[in-house]
């Protein structure tokens, strides 16, 4: 682990336009895991200053998703009650114990006046300036850069605007736009990930910070919240890089200090283009619906881009915790690849203790099979977990243990026998079994007399039509240990299906 700092405050700022993403989550994740080792605050600020983009139900599935996976944000205002309850399940599940929860997450839609205070300001100090261009003269002007050669930019036309004219204007009901007055030089951060990154700002030209008072644009609502938010670090993705030296020269027209920025690289698809969902899935919630553990997904993530110091990498989140290191982050773009997620969740899912295993289990067989009981589960689950890759596996795998099988008579006899001679086998095994009372029906009474029966008969010739009556399957788990979970009466119920089969 890094050497503890103090004060650490790291926030994520997704939008509300879409489905909680991948690369998002691996962002918050980066945010969580520093905020995490530095005893620090980990903050959720939704970024919704576009309101015709953001919806609720985005929203929804963002903070879901996080609760979901654990990944718990330390403040924010109270949540409203009837969201309180949507997140009930997903925090037993995941969360780290000592979550006090029910925080929501902090709005920019609900800081306007807090934008206001700042845009004011600084258009008094005349460092932005009202900007009435049209945009038909904007187009033209940039037409004329491009062909020129130049790279376009505002020409600052409405820089040297007088007071009066911009009153004349403003009464005249004139639209306009805010734009902060951008100093030609360059400047340069420290960034821990990248190293020293400089930017010429004579490139940028005069940009906009808001479409009027009360809108402020994404890079200027930016700037105040982490400031206003007392964030230290500013951990987000490298497509965020180009934005960068706007919120440093925001950041310097307002007199704040500068946090630390660390930028994360790309995920790409194997093909080495840009992760999209084109190629494969993104959104966490298909993960979800698929059977993969938040601790695998959480596990599979912190891989692109962070490698332990040793070769392993399956790593319970309380190592990842331990180990992980900002400053070690990769610089260069991190490939995902879904079968090491799916090598991960395998590992993750024999790791999880029974009862937690049962939770995630549960809705995946409740969408099959209907009634599922707790105390049957528990039977069945580790008699599958270890091959299981996907919870979206169980239904298939498990069936048998909820329904009786559906298979044909020709998989029951073993190898060359008839089926007069299977058929006689089964009876032999029925009758055993009969004999054998309730309360013995165990493991190593089963044990005794099914393998004292097949030292006379041959072992495929008893366990083999044994299996495929249980199971109906080739492949399942041996059929002592499907009995002891099917139960006496259920057993012997398949058994005699099966004979019932072969006298026909
Ligand atoms: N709303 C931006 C996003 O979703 C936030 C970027 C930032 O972290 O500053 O990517």
């Amino acid at each position: 682990m890094e050497k503890k700092e103090e004060n650490i405050r790291v926030r994520i700022a997704p939008s509300p336009t879409g489905p909680l993403h991948l690369g998002t989550v691996r962002t918050a994740l980066f945010n969580w895991l520093f905020a995490r080792q530095h005893h620090g605050s980990f903050i959720l600020r939704i970024d919704d200053t576009d309101q015709e983009r953001s919806s609720s139900e985005w929203e929804k599935d963002i903070l879901e998703g996080l609760l979901w996976l654990g990944l718990n944000w330390d403040e924010g205002p109270i949540l409203p009650e009837h969201l309180q309850e949507n997140f009930k399940d997903q925090k037993s599940l995941n969360l780290q114990e000592g979550y006090i929860g029910n925080f929501g997450p902090y709005h920019q839609s609900q800081r306007i006046p807090i934008y206001q205070k700042y845009l004011k300001k600084l258009v008094e100090e005349k460092k932005a300036y009202l900007c009435f261009c049209r945009p038909e003269e904007l187009e033209k002007e940039r037409e004329i850069m491009i062909a020129s050669g130049q790279a376009p930019k505002y020409s600052g036309r409405c820089r040297s605007l007088s007071e009066e004219e911009v009153k004349e204007k403003l009464n005249r009901k004139e639209k306009y736009v805010i734009r902060l007055k951008t100093p030609e030089k360059t400047i340069s951060i420290d960034d821990l990930i990248k190293g020293k990154v400089s930017f010429n700002l004579s490139l940028i030209g005069d940009f906009i910070i808001a479409k009027d008072f009360s809108s402020p644009l994404y890079n200027f609502a930016s700037v105040v919240d982490d400031y206003e938010m007392k964030i230290s670090h500013i951990i987000r993705g490298d497509d965020h890089l180009s934005n960068t030296p706007k919120q440093i020269v925001i950041a310097e027209a307002l007199n704040f200090p500068k946090p630390k920025y660390a930028h994360i690289p790309l995920l790409l698809n194997p093909d080495r283009t840009k992760l999209s969902k084109r190629k494969q899935s993104i959104t966490l919630r298909d993960y979800k619906e698929k059977g993969y553990l938040p601790e695998a997904i959480l596990n599979f993530l912190v891989l692109l881009g962070w490698h332990p110091e040793e070769e392993e990498e399956f790593l319970p989140l309380e190592e990842i915790i331990e180990k992980f290191s900002l400053k070690k982050i990769q610089k260069s773009p991190a490939i995902f690849l879904s079968k090491k997620l799916d090598w991960l969740n395998a590992k993750h899912i024999r790791n999880l203790k029974l009862e937690k295993l049962k939770k995630f289990a549960k809705p995946f067989l409740q969408k099959e099979f209907k009634e599922i009981d707790d105390n049957y589960l528990e039977k069945v689950l580790p008699l599958v977990k270890d091959r299981l890759k996907r919870l979206d596996q169980l239904p298939e795998l498990t069936k048998f243990f909820f329904k009786k099988p559906v298979y044909s008579k020709s998989l029951l006899p073993w190898q060359e026998e008839s089926f007069s001679q299977t058929k006689n086998n089964l009876k032999k095994i029925k009758k055993l079994l009969e004999e054998i009372e309730d309360k013995d029906w165990q493991e190593n009474v089963l044990e005794k007399e099914l393998f004292s029966l097949a030292d006379k008969v041959g072992r495929g010739e008893i366990f083999w039509p044994l299996r495929v009556a249980l199971s109906g399957e080739k492949a399942s788990p041996p059929p002592i240990e499907l009995m002891l979970v099917l139960g006496k009466k259920e057993t012997i119920e398949r058994i005699e299906k099966a004979i019932a089969k072969l006298e026909k």
